[in-house]
């Protein structure tokens, strides 16, 4: 069963994952805020990134550049030009749609249908079901889906915007709001945050809040060199905020305006750019795969039409809740980048090789994650509605985040079973000993089941409990989250048995 993107949202909020920004104020499109658990779960993910990247490997260093650059860099990285995307309003509802996406999704719904109805038709036969896939390609709705991603990228090709105009009126692509097929000219949209540096905007200058983090890394690329005494190949990583103003901002935190990006760019000599890439791609995968995402929910897209920076892309993508979509780019970006901020700023932004006496640029490849992307991937996935037995011998359904242990943001809860002073006194002095070593919570209020249910939904993978035996041999139990097995072990040696199963070195061990 397909989880609902909207139920999700109700939940992260609730739970206090993640809020819509400005709420009292009726909110404000495609900005979204994060809770007191959502804030500690953004955190491990970024910190876990971070270590994977940065500590485990001798030869990437981190960086954290400003959000506000100089505007002659967006030129250079081709952003004013061509950080665009095709819009187009409906004039019946009045809805603003990203062309795109309008005509992919409406594609994919004329391919669904001709799946169903061609499905209906063989069993009805009684065909083996096996030839669905041959069947399908001869339906009418199917053939028609295919050229219009046929038409639709010939035009994104081109940004020929008349053409997508003419696609939207010669093909009828209804307004999925309204259903209306008139629609206003195809028109370009800068996705930059404009402001104005200054304090007086008339004579300030024009800038941009940064679009994507990388722009900082080849900017300071030579700085980084200088200091850094990095010898090809070597990266730079940054995490850090991003902004665009995307025409729709929907799907929760999947395609906000304000967002946050992990990005790594790793410079290489020209020549072994498609040994890394392969390099890059596996082991960005490895690490999703190591947090727990399910191979089954991951997959490489190929970019058919590659940025005009690019000479290889890949996304690995997430089957989110609405079906599989980018979670992280993978790009050989060559020596774009470094090239073109060489020639607009008239610096030199090579490399020394001191083996072969020459200097080069070097080729990049990058690697970027949305961190807020990642965060609603592991939410999905963890999500899970289920019934489980209760303490009187009953069933009840249970709401369970089930995200790795060490990314949830509460890791161990203590209780004690009933609020008497001994149970409480023993189980807030295991609490005050395991807060120096994990997110811990303490909680006395309602029966223990209920408690259980409170940390279950938070994703809280270790809860433990002081119990009438704890007052007779120092012993707890520890419930796992998942199982909802139930261990019993000394007081002594709870922080020994957490640690083995929190440890971010044992993680990063067998990376
Ligand atoms: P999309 O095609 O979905 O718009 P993109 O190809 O423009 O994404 P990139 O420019 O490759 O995305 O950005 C790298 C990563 O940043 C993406 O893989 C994604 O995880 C994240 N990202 C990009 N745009 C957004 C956004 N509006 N909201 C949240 N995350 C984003």
């Amino acid at each position: 069963m397909s989880l609902d993107i909207v139920k999700l949202a109700a939940f992260a909020k609730e739970q206090g994952f993640i809020y819509p920004g400005s709420e009292i104020y009726e909110g404000i499109a495609g900005v979204y805020d994060y809770g007191p658990l959502g804030v500690e779960l953004k955190r491990r993910l970024a910190d876990l990134w971070w270590r994977a990247m940065v500590q485990l490997h001798e030869n990437i260093v981190g960086l954290d550049s400003a959000i506000l650059m100089h505007p002659r860099v967006w030129e250079a990285s081709g952003h004013v030009e061509a950080f665009h995307d095709p819009m187009v309003d409906n004039k019946v509802s009045k809805k603003r749609y990203r062309v795109d996406t309008l005509i992919e999704e409406y594609a994919q719904r004329l391919e669904e249908k001709a799946r169903r109805e061609t499905e209906k038709k063989l069993r009805k036969k009684g065909a083996p079901l096996h030839r669905l896939e041959e069947e399908v390609q001869q339906q009418k709705d199917f053939q028609r889906a295919q050229l219009l991603k046929d038409r639709l990228s010939q035009a994104l090709a081109r940004k020929d915007w008349a053409a997508l105009t003419s696609l939207l009126q010669e093909e009828q692509i209804p307004c999925p709001e309204s259903g209306s097929t008139e629609w206003t000219p195809v028109r370009q949209f800068n996705l930059m945050f404009s402001t104005h540096l200054g304090p007086l905007a008339e004579e300030a200058q024009e800038i941009y809040l940064r679009p994507e983090t990388a722009q900082g890394i080849f900017v300071d690329f030579p700085l980084v060199l200088r200091t850094g005494r990095l010898k090809v190949p070597f990266g730079i990583a940054q995490i850090g905020k991003a902004f665009r103003n995307e025409i729709v901002a929907r799907q929760f935190i999947f395609r906000m305006r304000e967002f946050e990006q992990m990005e790594m760019q790793f410079f290489v000599q020209p020549g072994t750019e498609a040994y890394w890439y392969e390099v890059w791609k596996e082991k960005r995968l490895r690490w999703h795969l190591h947090l727990g995402l399910k191979p089954e929910l991951l997959r490489f897209k190929d970019h058919e039409h590659l940025a005009h920076y690019a000479q290889a892309a890949t996304d690995i993508e997430f089957a989110f809740p609405f079906g599989f979509r980018e979670l992280e780019g993978i790009h050989s970006r060559t020596d774009y980048d470094l090239s073109r901020h060489a020639a607009f700023s008239g610096k030199r932004l090579e490399y020394y090789d001191e083996t072969q006496a020459q200097s080069y640029v070097p080729y990049v490849i990058e690697t970027s994650v949305g961190l807020d992307r990642l965060i609603l991937a592991h939410l999905s996935q963890g999500y899970t509605e289920e019934m489980a037995p209760t303490a009187e011998g009953g069933e009840e359904l249970r709401i369970v985040l089930k995200i790795h242990p060490l990314i949830a943001p509460i890791q161990v809860a203590v209780f004690p079973l009933i609020r008497k002073e001994e149970f409480v006194q023993k189980a807030r002095l295991l609490y005050e000993e395991l807060r120096f070593f994990f997110m811990s919570a303490y909680e006395e209020k309602d029966s223990i089941g209920r408690r259980y249910r409170r940390y279950d939904a938070k994703g809280t993978p270790y809860a433990i409990t002081i119990d009438g035996q704890t007052l007779e041999d120092e012993t707890v139990t520890i419930r796992d989250r998942d199982t909802l097995q139930q261990v019993r072990v000394p007081m002594s040696q709870v922080r020994a048995y957490l640690g083995e199963r929190l440890e971010v070195a044992h993680w990063l061990r067998t990376l």
